[in-house]
């Protein structure tokens, strides 16, 4: 039997209302692709009928499904995580459960990763969600990409494809606040992002709150960046700095009017300028805390320090 060649991932939380329709458009698109491939459904946690919709699926379609039931709600990206590390195809494409991604686009997706990319990302073509929606992610998109290193069109759109290597790479990280394209973007060596379309979600409401679009955009600055704080400290510095600046011109006009040097140094208890200096330290401190902070999350979350491209030797004696 051939390797499993793409498993297909998608997060399930109170869907029961559209899983039909997912299923009905989802099926015939894979199997048009004319390859082996897998569908693993997570349910994360759902409180109405999904997990059984999804074992009715099952029944119906054992060959190429598998369901994996989360005992909890954990969210969108850990229920994608549950499933990456189940996963056993070359590729792997996350969708979400909604059709707002059209399942017919797999095959684009499909199509970069044999000219050679190992990640695809996507973007929205003419977005499909309320305008508030849409002037929020554009603020965060725009957010994200003065913070991080992570270049996305669209870092909200779930439809993407991942090699196995930049999936095999996510599955070492160990970190709990994962934002799944962000975390695979920063392990892929040739990214690329197509267009893809966008629809109305096909039933049922989004599952993201305002507070939880929120929640999840500080996983993504505090997962991907050092910048806010970095920003932070420089800002002590330049306050510390513009508070030395003051001093001495305090000193020099004071020198200038004819006072002895005993008697101008006498600034440096100006109490606003000392003030002035004392929060430009204490800020800059912060700052050099968040730092040492900053280290120790990046030791803590575990991520692979390195990844082999490959090893170039002979093969070792047998
Ligand atoms: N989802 C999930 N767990 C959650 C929230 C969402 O598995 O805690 C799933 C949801 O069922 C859907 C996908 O993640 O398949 C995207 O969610 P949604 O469509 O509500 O997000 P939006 O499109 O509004 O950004
Ligand atoms: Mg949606």
């Amino acid at each position: 039997m051939s390797a499993i060649e793409l498993s297909v991932v998608i997060p399930v939380f109170d869907e029961e209302a559209g899983l039909p329709a997912l299923f009905e458009r989802l099926y015939p698109a894979l199997d048009s692709l004319g390859l082996r491939y897998e569908v693993i459904f997570v349910d994360d946690g759902s409180r109405d009928r999904s997990a059984q919709v999804l074992r009715e699926q099952f029944a119906r379609r054992a060959d190429v499904t598998r369901v994996v039931l989360l005992a909890a709600n954990f969210g969108q990206h850990m229920a994608i995580l549950a499933a990456f590390e189940r996963s056993r195809g070359g590729t792997v494409v996350t969708l979400d459960a909604d059709l707002q991604n059209p399942p017919e686009e797999i095959g684009k997706l499909l199509e970069a990763i044999r000219a050679g990319h190992d990640y695809v990302g996507s973007y929205r073509h003419e977005r499909e969600d309320s305008a508030f929606r849409r002037i929020a992610s554009r603020m965060i998109n725009s957010l994200r990409e003065r913070t991080t290193d992570i270049r996305m069109t669209d870092h909200g759109c779930m439809l993407r494809a991942y090699a196995r290597g930049v999936v095999d790479a996510i599955n070492q990280s160990r970190e709990t606040n994962a934002f799944v394209p962000a975390l695979a973007y920063t392990f892929a060596r040739r990214p690329t992002e197509i267009e893809v379309a966008h629809a109305p979600r096909a039933a049922g409401e989004s599952k993201y709150s305002l507070y939880r679009l929120i929640q999840l955009n500080f996983d993504l600055m505090t997962g991907f960046s050092a910048k806010p704080l970095q920003i932070y400290s420089l800002f002590g510095m330049l306050v510390s700095v513009g508070s030395i600046a003051t001093y001495v011109i305090v000193l020099g006009k004071r020198l200038l009017e004819g006072d002895s040097f005993g008697r101008a140094i006498a600034v440096i208890w100006d109490r606003d300028i000392l003030q002035f200096l004392l929060i430009g330290v204490t800020l800059f401190g912060i700052g050099l805390l968040g730092e040492y902070v900053s280290r120790i999350i990046e030791q803590v979350r575990g991520r692979p320090r390195y990844l082999v491209r490959a090893v170039i030797e002979r093969d070792p004696p047998a």
